[in-house]
Order: C-alpha cells, then structure tokens, then sequence
C-alpha cells in the first residue's frame, strides 16, 4: 500500500427524477423515474481513490440524518474508515435535486450544501494531526470556502501536497493558490479563472503559466474525452484519453482526480499516474451515477492491461 492521503471535501445525497419535461415555475410534471444515491464531489473522489487501493481518510461532515445514515453506510460497506466523519446538531446532510428531461437529457440542478457547507475552524483544526503522517491532500471547492483555506494552510505547513479540484468553479485568492502543489481544473474553469481560452496547447500553456505566476507548483487541465494535458517540472504535453462509448459522463472528474490520488500515493509520477486516471475515469464514464460507478482496482488493471499501449 501506498503512503496515506486524505481527501477533504463535500457529501451530499443525490436525488434525481426524469420527467417528460422539465416543470415551468409554478408547474407540477408527473415524474417517470426516481433515483436516490451517494454523491458530493470529495465524497466521489474519496471513493474512487479507495478504490483503485489508496489509504484514504475521508473528511466530510455530515447532519445526524438517514441522508447521513447513507454516507457513513456507503463507506462501511466499501471497508472506510468514518472515524474522521464529522457531524453537525443542527443541519441537514446536503442533498441535490437533480431533475433530467427524459427526452432532451437536459437538467436543472439545485445544491444545498447543508452540513458540509458549515465546517468551523475547530473541526478543521482536528486534521491537523493527521497531517503528520499523509502525503497528498486532495480538496475541492465545494465545502464552505474558510474550511477550504484552512485546511490547505494545515496541509502546507507540515508539508503535504496539496491537490486542488477548482470545482465547481470559483474565484480563490492567489495566497491560497501559493499553497497548492497540483491544480487540476477541466477546461471550463481552466478559462474562467485564468481568462484564458483552453482551446490548444499553446493556450493551455498560457493558462498553465497564469498559474505558475500565482505559485501552483504542477497543472493538470483536464480535457474530457482527449485526456489531460500536464505541465510540471518544466515538461509538458497530452496524455490521451480512452477511447471508449461513455454513457454518462457526470463524475468524470471526479474519478480522475480519485484515480491520480491513488496513483500518486503509489510513488507513480504525474504522467504515469495520469495514464492509471485516464483508465479509471474511462470505466467510469461507461457506467450510469457518480460514486456507484467508480471502479475497483482489479478491473482497471485488467483495463490497462488490455488496453496497452
Ligand atoms: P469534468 O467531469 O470535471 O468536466 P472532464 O470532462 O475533463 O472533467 O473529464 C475528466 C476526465 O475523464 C478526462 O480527462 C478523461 O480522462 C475522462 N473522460 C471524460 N470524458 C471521457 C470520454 N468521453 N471518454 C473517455 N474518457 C473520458
């Protein structure tokens, strides 16, 4: 096993409905399907990176709810550890109520962060021991912002790697970027903090270097479904995507940086590691949901193994 690492971010409970079409305000739509599950972009993470074989130690927080019931479940049954859950007296576990046009695919998504959007600074204080011990932090930006900047100050200071997911995307204060040893944007956020265009490599090079000039030590922008593109200890390019038929693609980045988690704990570097996400994301892409669709480590070693190249 690898060296540990600690995944800090969101939990929230997926409840999602098709419907013939998406209701106009004021409107009831009779719903033809319901499905209710695990999600949340660090839980997502947490789960993929413990899957493909990482020492992971998830920190979400949680309200004393059956929404929370079914975080802490999800996690015993895989065999995590949820001695480092916290839980919040007087708000709900976060919840989002997705609703997708059966006909069109198209959605309408309302968040509510809930518990997992109040950490206080004296649960975020209660990482710092483990700290000593792990090597990768791995955060998002959808947990309360000072929770965020708190915990990647805890991380820096005992020297751990910080790995910032800039989703869902908002602005964040060039201290806090100092900090972060590898960003991974997709394109999308790539362009909107850094105003730069990520439609080549030469553009995302300049992207890379607005970043670089804030003191982001790696960069990794993901590019859906033509890979990655990396630039880091002075070398950079494209490692390609699996060529596969995706299904869904909704968690895709969440199962990459999961997968490059695991990988990086390994002693893999960052090219090598993104060869193993690029494998996890693609099984993950070829199956319905977010957490439930993060493959386990034999099936992406078979997946490497057939798929050499
Ligand atoms: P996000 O889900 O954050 O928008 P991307 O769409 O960039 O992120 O996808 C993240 C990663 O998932 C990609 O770098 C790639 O490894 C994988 N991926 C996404 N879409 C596909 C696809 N259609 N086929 C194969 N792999 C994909």
């Amino acid at each position: 096993m690898g060296s540990k690492v600690i995944v800090f971010g969101s939990f929230v409970v997926d409840l999602m409905g098709r419907t013939p079409h998406l209701p106009a305000a004021g409107e009831t739509v009779k719903g033809s399907m319901f499905k209710m599950g695990p999600g949340g972009k660090g839980f997502n993470q947490g789960v993929a990176a413990h899957k493909a074989g990482a020492d992971v130690t998830m920190i979400t927080k949680l309200g004393k709810d059956t929404f929370g019931d079914i975080a802490v479940n999800t996690m015993k049954d895989l065999g995590m550890d949820t001695s480092k859950l916290l839980f919040s007296e007087e708000t709900e576990t976060g919840c989002a109520l997705i609703m997708v046009d059966e006909n069109t695919s198209q959605n309408e998504i309302v968040v509510i962060s809930g518990a997992c959007g109040t950490i206080t600074e004296e649960e975020t204080s209660r990482t710092a021991g483990l700290m000593d011990s792990a090597e990768y932090l791995l955060t998002q930006l959808e947990t309360n912002m000072s929770s965020i900047e708190q915990v990647i100050n805890l991380a820096y200071n005992k020297g751990v790697k910080v790995i910032l997911n800039t989703a869902p995307v908002q602005p964040v204060t060039d201290e806090l970027l100092s900090k972060v040893w590898l960003v991974t944007p997709n394109e999308v956020e790539a362009e909107i903090l850094t105003g730069v265009k990520v439609d080549s490599e030469e553009q995302a090079d300049k992207a890379a270097l607005w970043f670089f000039e804030r003191g982001v030590k790696n960069v990794l922008i993901t590019l859906g479904g033509r890979g990655v593109y990396i630039n880091a200890d002075g070398k950079k390019g494209i490692v390609p995507a699996y060529k596969v038929k995706a299904i869904d693609t909704t968690g895709a980045g969440d199962a990459f940086n999961g997968g490059l988690l695991a990988a990086l704990s390994e002693g893999k570097d960052l090219w090598e590691s993104a060869v193993f996400a690029n494998a996890l994301a693609a099984l993950s892409v070829q199956k319905l949901g977010t957490t439930m669709s993060m493959p386990y480590r034999e099936e992406i070693d078979a997946f490497l193994e057939e798929n050499k190249r």
